[in-house]
């Protein structure tokens, strides 16, 4: 529908003399033009050291990087103040300053951490190794199949924290079976026995209400290259009582308020978090990003991407051979949204994908960063359809006869 505002379109058709079937948006969203723009602008016009120079460029390159700050603020919620917002290089960076922090800070072996085994490794792994180095208790909310759709448990997890557990951490929307969590359950679990909660909208920010903080969490993370801004860039939004116990998670430049040769004092959040030479080309590009989004409306993007979404699935089911992986939301509806995964039953994950691919269909293959979840579904790789704001009918069609012929390739 918005697929004339990115170039990248046009750009593959001449190239390729076809068009792209871009089903891969979960990985990755393609990028305005507004957005290519700002940035290229910014560079030609407007660059400079950020927090560190008096001359006209570095001021104005500061005020620009701190006005992205504030958009990003706004884009959350109308309550969050700028300094509660970091940047970091992703979600996954967003996660280990989170882990490392409360690592150094809170967990002791007596403590446990919450997480589900349906997670994004990002936001697994670090769990992991805060609690190797804590010696505490890392506790996973399993996936169950309910009536042949996947859902969280959500009375294990109730059971799970418990008094002595510290942090909760959970995906909004699952970025292997597109199903959203409840995650006012679980920020209403937290919040009842004093635990953190960290909820991980990489799959969500672009579609979905994510001011979470408003109902009680304590760090929102997500990446701008999901939001049709640039790669290397992430953010983390903390709550006010967060920003005072978290301790720094890198150090160096910008983010000290004194140094002698014995030591260093911290700067007050968002710089103490901010090490080094902020990404500022990359910030300008979120800020456009964010101020595309909103030109839209988040929920036309959605329904937007939900509704090629129901039309795949109905498709979907009507081939054989292909197993579907449902999930349920957390009202128990059934996930008809904007991700979906898949195999079939004769011709491997891998195979799909290229096959999919000489027809210039792009759709992911493999464990999608979530070997847990892919090992509970049973199986070594799945095929994940996902579609984003550019999709169009025509690539619900083609992804639907490129999977109705597969079988003709192979047999
Ligand atoms: N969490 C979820 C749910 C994701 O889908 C992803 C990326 O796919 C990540 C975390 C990690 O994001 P990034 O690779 O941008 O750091």
């Amino acid at each position: 529908m918005w697929r004339n505002d990115f170039p990248i379109f046009e750009n593959y058709t001449q190239q390729h003399s076809s068009p792209l079937r871009y089903l891969d948006s979960a990985a990755t969203s393609m990028k305005p033009n507004a957005v290519i723009k700002a940035m290229s602008h910014f560079m030609e016009t407007g660059y400079g050291s950020v927090h560190r120079g008096a001359y006209r460029l570095s001021v104005t390159a500061s005020e620009k990087y701190e006005q992205a700050r504030q958009r990003v603020a706004q884009f959350i919620g109308p309550e969050i103040d700028s300094n509660q917002v970091i940047f970091t290089r992703g979600t996954t960076e967003s996660l280990n300053l989170l882990a490392a922090g409360f690592c150094e800070v809170l967990l002791t072996p007596e403590c446990r951490i919450v997480v589900s085994e349906a997670e994004h490794h990002s936001n697994m792994i670090p769990w992991q190794q805060a609690a190797k180095k804590s010696e505490c208790e890392i506790a996973y909310v399993s996936l169950v199949n309910e009536n042949e759709g996947w859902q969280l448990n959500m009375e294990q997890a109730e059971r799970l924290v418990s008094s002595n557990t510290k942090v909760v951490s959970v995906a909004h929307v699952g970025n292997v079976l597109g199903q959203t969590n409840s995650i006012a359950k679980f920020i209403e679990l937290s919040k009842k026995v004093g635990a953190f909660c960290v909820v991980d909208c990489a799959q969500s920010a672009a579609t979905h209400d994510i001011n979470f903080l408003k109902l009680g969490a304590d760090a929102v993370v997500f990446s701008a290259h999901k939001l049709f801004g640039p790669t290397g860039l992430g953010v983390l939004v903390l709550s006010k009582k967060l920003l005072n116990i978290l301790p720094p998670y890198q150090y160096g430049g910008s983010m000290v308020s004194s140094v002698t040769l014995n030591g260093a004092e911290w700067s007050e959040s968002p710089t103490k978090y901010e090490a080094g030479t902020p990404p500022l080309v990359e910030a300008i590009g979120l800020h456009a990003a964010i101020d595309w989004i909103e030109s839209k409306g988040k929920e036309n993007l959605k329904t937007h991407a939900n509704e090629l979404g129901k039309s795949f699935l109905s498709g979907l089911k009507e081939i054989k051979n292909v197993t579907l992986y449902e999930a349920k939301n957390e009202t128990g509806s059934f996930n008809t949204q904007s991700i979906f995964s898949f195999r079939h039953n004769q011709v491997h994950a891998h195979d799909v994908a290229t096959i999919l691919d000489s027809h210039h269909i792009a759709v992911r293959a493999g464990h999608h960063c979530a070997w847990p979840l892919i090992q509970k579904l049973g199986v070594d790789a799945l095929v994940r359809v996902s579609f984003g704001p550019y999709c169009a009918p025509e690539d619900v069609s083609d992804v639907l006869n490129g999977i109705k012929n597969l079988h003709k390739v192979l047999l």
